[in-house]
Formats: structure tokens, C-alpha cells, sequence
């Protein structure tokens, strides 16, 4: 077996891996692949799937969840268009490559564009300090967590107007409060499930109140929202394995007990790079993501010895973004410690 340290699509449980094997051969006389949507059985998959995602969260009652497609690279624009409001004006704050994407939809999308606080200057190593806020924006918007660059939000945005985020690569991996959100998104890939389902988790209050006259009705959350979730064909698979990790969440404690899991992981990673003079990390310290841990040598030359160590023990996935350089040990819900064990022995090795 592989230790698959990539950045997504993610590694998930074996027993879903098993299930959704399954499930292609036989899912009540069909295939899982071959399944009308529009049929009961699938209905209720889809049902379960927004009901899981909901007691996995604790979400409040007033917000929808829908399962779209499009990746979270959709979720950029759906996100901007629908929560437009009277100004026209949205607050981003940049963190990072998906986050300066995110601020080109938004213009994409005829929105004035702030941005509140940026990690630019220092490509992006750290979490920017938010100093002020404009009153006049009709929403704020951030990445919870980095994956390219390896930083983390540790806490909410203190903000009065409507909070965004986009969630791909942290959601489920600890508890949050939903209702400090006006809408969060989430490419199913990296903690959820298979890619081809994107999670949206929206305020009631804010469906159809877009200022846009003009959004196509796919990108319309409102429409989804009146459709159940099924306006048209759904990632009819991606939602059925999502909703079997899910399921494997709840049953072995849920989001809170693997926080306790996934900081274990890091803190056995983070204090293997600290202490080891081969390697730092490539972040700055108090912002450093639990999730994608990046990290560098610090004697370069010895890079072929590094990189034949971590491939001959089947380490898969290691290789930096090339933006960044160096290493990044992606550590997802799945990814359990005895993996992280195999790869700090990998570095005390060096
Ligand atoms: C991977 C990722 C995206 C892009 O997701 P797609 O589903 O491939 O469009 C966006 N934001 C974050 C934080 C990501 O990690």
C-alpha cells in the first residue's frame, strides 16, 4: 500500500473505498452508475447526504445545503453573484493562489473588489492581521485554509457584514460555528469525498437576494435550493461516496474527534520539521495549516537522498506546488497516524 500524502483529490477511509466498490456492482438490482437520479432510491441517498453534512457541521436550522458541480472554482463566481447586494462591492482577503482566483470571479461577476488584507508581499506565508474592515461591502470573503502555501485561519473573521468562505480544504477536519456564515463552499475532493460534488452550505436569508439581474440559472443558489438539490442531473456518484465518508464520520465520533486525530498528526510532523536540522518549515509558525504542511530542505543538496528516501517507502504525493518549492505532506480526515509515522521516520532517517 501507498501512504498518499497528495493535495486531492483526497485519500478516503478503506471501508468507503469498499462500499463505493461495491455499490458500482450492485446498488439495489443496479448499478450506482447506471441509477436514475429521479429515482427513490437515489432521492433518498441525496436527502441523507444533506441531512449528514448538517449533523457533521451542527448546522443551524435556516441555512440549505446543496451538492452542485463545478468544483470550487465555480463556487468563485456562484459565491460572488449570488451574494451581491446593493453596493456591488465585496471585501476578499487574499491568502493565496485560490483566493486570487476567487477575487477574479468576483470582478468576473461586475463586483468592486477590496482587498482587505493580503499575505502577498511575502508569497503568501502567513495569515494576514485584518485591520479594518470598509462598512460599505456587501460581503466578506476568505479561504479557511491554503492548501498550496500550507497556512490556516485559526479563528473566524471578527466581522459584522456577511461572512464567505471557501472550506475545500478544511472542512470537516475540525468543528466550526456555522452561524458566523452567510455561505460557505467546498470542492467535495479534499476531505469529503470523490471530485464531481461541490458543497454548499447558504443562509436561508440570502437565497434570491442576489442585486444581479442576470445570473444563469445554474448559478442561481435559489433555484437549487427550490430544486432540492436535483434542478438538474447531480454528481450522482460523488454524492453517494460523500455520503458514506460522512457516515464514517458520524459513527467513529464525528468532526470533533478527528480534530483531536488530525492535530495529533500535525504536531507529530511539525515537531519532527522543527527539530530536524534537514528540514524547515516554509510558513510561519502560529499559521500553519493542519491540513497541507509545507516544508523545505535546508541544505538543498541533498534532494535526490531525500527524494529516493520518501519514495522507497511509498510515500506518494510529497512534491511541492511549484509556486511554493519544497515539500508539501497533505494530511486529510483518512490519512491516519501510522501514515504520518512512516514519514517522520522518513525524515529522521535523512
Ligand atoms: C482545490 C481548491 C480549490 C479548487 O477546487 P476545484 O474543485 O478543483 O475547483 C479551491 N479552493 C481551495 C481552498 C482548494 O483547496
Amino acid at each position: 500500500m501507498k501512504h498518499n500524502f497528495g493535495a486531492g483529490p483526497c485519500i478516503l477511509p478503506q471501508e468507503v473505498f469498499k462500499q463505493a466498490a461495491e455499490a458500482v456492482l450492485d446498488f439495489n438490482g443496479l448499478s450506482i452508475l447506471e441509477v436514475s437520479h429521479r429515482s427513490a432510491d437515489f432521492v433518498e441517498v441525496m436527502e441523507e447526504a444533506r441531512e449528514n453534512v448538517k449533523k457533521a457541521l451542527n448546522v443551524p436550522s435556516g441555512y440549505t445545503v446543496l451538492f452542485l458541480q463545478g468544483g470550487a472554482s465555480l463556487g468563485f463566481l456562484i459565491s460572488a453573484m449570488n451574494m451581491a447586494g446593493k453596493n456591488k462591492k465585496a471585501g476578499y482577503i487574499n491568502t493565496g493562489a485560490w483566493s486570487t482566483k476567487a477575487i477574479k470571479e468576483a470582478k468576473n461577476a461586475g463586483l468592486d473588489v477590496v482587498e482587505v488584507a493580503s499575505s502577498e508581499d511575502v508569497n503568501f506565508s502567513y495569515i494576514p492581521r485584518i485591520t479594518e474592515i470598509p462598512t460599505d461591502i456587501d460581503f466578506l470573503h476568505y479561504t479557511s485554509n491554503n492548501t498550496i502555501f500550507g497556512t490556516q485561519f485559526k479563528s473566524i473573521p471578527e466581522t459584522n457584514v456577511p461572512l464567505v468562505c471557501d472550506m475545500s480544504s478544511d472542512i470537516f477536519s475540525k468543528e466550526i460555528d456555522v452561524s458566523k456564515f452567510a455561505l460557505i463552499y467546498a470542492g467535495a475532493q479534499k476531505n469529503l469525498g470523490p471530485a464531481g460534488a461541490t458543497l454548499y452550505i447558504v443562509k436561508d436569508e440570502f437565497l434570491g437576494k442576489s442585486s444581479l439581474d442576470n445570473i444563469p440559472s445554474y448559478l442561481d443558489l435559489n433555484v437549487h435550493a427550490k430544486k432540492d438539490s436535483m434542478f438538474n442531473t447531480p454528481p450522482v456518484y460523488s454524492v453517494f461516496v460523500s455520503n458514506l465518508n460522512l457516515k464514517h464520520l458520524l459513527k467513529n465520533g464525528g468532526v470533533k474527534a478527528i480534530e483531536k486525530v488530525n492535530e495529533e498528526k500535525a504536531a507529530l510532523l511539525y515537531n519532527e520539521i522543527d527539530s530536524n536540522p534537514n528540514f524547515e518549515g516554509a510558513t510561519k509558525k502560529e499559521d500553519r495549516s493542519l491540513m497541507n504542511v509545507t516544508f523545505k530542505l535546508t541544505d538543498e543538496t541533498k534532494k535526490e537522498k531525500f527524494d529516493k528516501l520518501w519514495n522507497d517507502a511509498n510515500i506518494v504525493g510529497m512534491k511541492g506546488h511549484r509556486s511554493v518549492g519544497g515539500y508539501r505532506a497533505s494530511m486529510y480526515n483518512a490519512l491516519g497516524i501510522e501514515n504520518v509515522k512512516v514519514l517522520v521516520n522518513v525524515l529522521k532517517s535523512l
